[in-house]
């Protein structure tokens, strides 16, 4: 069984697409075990995209999860991870597949709607982040 963290990103919120993509987990039959809409500061937006800092879009990326409210989901499941991460498609837009969250919903690469972990070390480590509280 694994868990796995998902952020409704700002423009996801934003376009009012929440509702839109929690349908696509819950169609995948998969679990939802928490959920709260909160914000992103930019101390923590910074921790959270560390590996991405020397990269000229950093700060574009910073200014973008620092915009509005966003919303976090604590997903459980077998291969959870993967699961979402597919369902999410990939980080470039223009590799991001019909069907997928991003294919369908994102026309640019940094502002592309959700957030998921990409392996079971990240999701450790970002379900500490934003659900430390329970
Ligand atoms: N990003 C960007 N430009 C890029 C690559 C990534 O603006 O060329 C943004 C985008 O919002 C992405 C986030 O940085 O979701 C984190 O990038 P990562 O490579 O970790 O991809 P992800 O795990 O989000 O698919």
């Amino acid at each position: 069984m694994e868990q796995t963290l998902v952020i409704i990103k700002p423009d996801g919120v934003k376009r009012k697409l929440t509702g839109r993509i929690i349908q696509r987990f819950e169609d995948k039959n998969l679990l939802i075990k928490e959920m709260y809409q909160g914000i992103v500061t930019e101390a923590v937006a910074k921790e959270h995209y560390a590996h991405l800092q020397d990269k000229p879009f950093f700060p574009d990326l910073i200014a973008y999860m620092t915009s509005g409210p966003v919303v976090f989901l604590l997903l459980e499941g077998t291969d959870v991870i993967a699961l979402v991460r597919q369902l999410l498609g990939a980080t470039n837009v223009l590799n991001a597949a019909a069907g997928t969250i991003r294919g369908d919903f994102a026309s640019s690469t940094t502002e592309n709607i959700v957030h998921a972990s990409d392996s079971k070390e990240s999701a450790e480590v970002e379900i500490q982040r934003f659900f430390s509280h329970l």
